[in-house]
């Protein structure tokens, strides 16, 4: 990518609507832009770090034997009649109306349109268990839209539904996806917590929610000496008092703020009796399906990192998410062809490498340059002037520190590599 010809979008000033870093950063650093109330357009920088999250999601789904699918997004009211939730599920549900005076809502989350396309096709517990997973859009007309894409009403979440013949099937999926969330949110480079949770409006038995760890997070943990989180809404119950302060003292728990990032559930057969799915097992008792639902807030771990990761200048990716590997600024190439011509060398040279680089070739001040992808966030920064062309090298320095050190080319893959 060259950056003359590529669609950056940084802004100078600081956007005034923003209430937290991550929003004012994902404004200013151009990976959004606001359409209306809630929604969100991602630009290209923006869209590349969606993209990789979403990749790691999709390879630790793929890798515990979870299948990809796709579902539309507009589910008609029937559906949701049958399990009760047109009526329970409140205002949230964004209802809708076609040409012939059907009714419709825009997905919130999916276990009816997946529960009804399961018991149409399932002949035998022999296929059992079924897991799938999709990756896309859905719509809360949430009462109180903020934080930019942290809390916005459409968004991308990952959603994952499994179904079993009995308890102790779903138990060991359970586990799997516990495990495959785990991975995930390393490999992300999120410092994270799992708590018990409150299974709110998707309903069941039991749940666990993934938090990043982050003051500007909604949620309030409370973790005990052992390490095992509670989400304050669950442990109001669990320790009789709504007072925050009282139940960590008299408890001697630790408070932290968290960013809630995943959600998986037990729903049991919640779903699979409301909306009658059941198979005959192998001793021809008729059972309700057991089944699991289990969702990443895909668009919102793009801010809850930038909440984990900035710094004064800007946002600072995990390397597993960044934007770019390595930009690779020239200083007045359009006014030298030397400087130009090495440019373009390193740059063939890193793409050759598969070092994902962008060539900031435009006609612009160095230091507006270097602020721009220091707002950016990519880890690691080459400048190449002159005396850096005359000599075959290039300045390189990382996002996170100002120490600057010349290397050849061959030493900066290998110091890409390295990281
Ligand atoms: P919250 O408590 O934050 O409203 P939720 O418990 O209603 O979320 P779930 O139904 O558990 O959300 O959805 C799965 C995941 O989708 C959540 O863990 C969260 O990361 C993400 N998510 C939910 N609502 C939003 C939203 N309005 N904007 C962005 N992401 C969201
Ligand atoms: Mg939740």
């Amino acid at each position: 990518m060259k950056a003359s010809s590529y669609p950056l979008f940084t802004q100078k000033n600081d956007p005034s609507d923003a209430e937290i870093i991550s929003h004012k950063l994902m404004l200013k650093a151009g990976l959004v832009r606001q359409q209306s109330t809630g929604q969100y357009s991602f630009l290209p920088i923006g869209y590349r770090v969606l993209k990789k999250i979403e990749n790691i999601i999709r390879e630790e789904m793929d890798s515990i034997g979870a299948a990809e699918i796709l579902m539309p997004s507009v589910q008609p009211s029937e559906l949701w009649q049958e399990s009760g939730r047109w009526e329970s599920y409140g205002l949230e549900l964004l209802r809708l109306n076609d040409r012939h005076d059907r009714e419709y809502c825009l997905g919130p989350t999916f276990e009816e349109v997946i529960t009804d396309l399961v018991r149409k096709d399932l002949n035998s517990y022999k296929q059992l268990p079924l897991n799938m997973y999709q990756i896309s859009t859905k719509f809360r007309d949430e009462i109180r839209p903020r934080f930019g894409i942290m809390r916005a009403r459409e968004f991308i979440m990952k959603d994952a539904y499994s179904f079993h013949i009995n308890e102790k099937c779903l138990d060991n999926w359970y586990q799997n996806y516990k495990d495959a969330y785990n991975n995930i949110f390393k490999r992300l480079q999120l410092d994270y917590t799992m708590v018990d949770a409150d299974s709110g409006n998707i309903g069941g038995s039991k749940s666990n929610e993934f938090h990043v760890l982050a003051e500007a997070g909604e949620d309030d943990l409370l973790i005990d000496e052992k390490g095992i989180g509670t989400n304050f809404e669950i442990a109001k119950a669990k320790y009789g008092s709504d007072d925050v302060v009282k139940i960590v003292n008299e408890n001697n728990l630790i408070h932290k703020k968290g960013i809630e990032v995943g959600h998986i559930f037990k729903l049991g057969d919640k779903y699979s009796k409301s909306m009658e799915l059941s198979i005959a097992d192998a001793d021809l008792n008729v059972n309700h399906l057991q089944m699991g639902c289990y969702g990443i807030g895909v668009s919102r771990i793009v801010a809850a990192a930038i909440e984990q990761n900035h710094d004064e200048k800007g946002i600072i990716w995990p390397k597993s998410i960044s934007p770019f590997q390595i930009a690779l600024v020239e200083i007045d190439g359009h006014k030298n062809e030397s400087v130009r011509s090495f440019s373009n060398e390193i740059y063939q040279d890193m793409k050759r490498n598969s070092v994902e680089i962008i060539l900031d070739d435009r006609n612009a001040k160095l230091g507006n340059k270097l602020h721009d992808w220091e707002l950016m966030g990519v880890p690691n920064i080459a400048i190449i002037g002159k005396k850096e062309a005359e000599n075959n090298i290039v300045s390189f320095k990382k996002r996170s520190s100002s120490e600057k050190v010349s290397l050849s080319a061959d030493q900066l893959i290998s110091k890409l590599d390295a990281d």
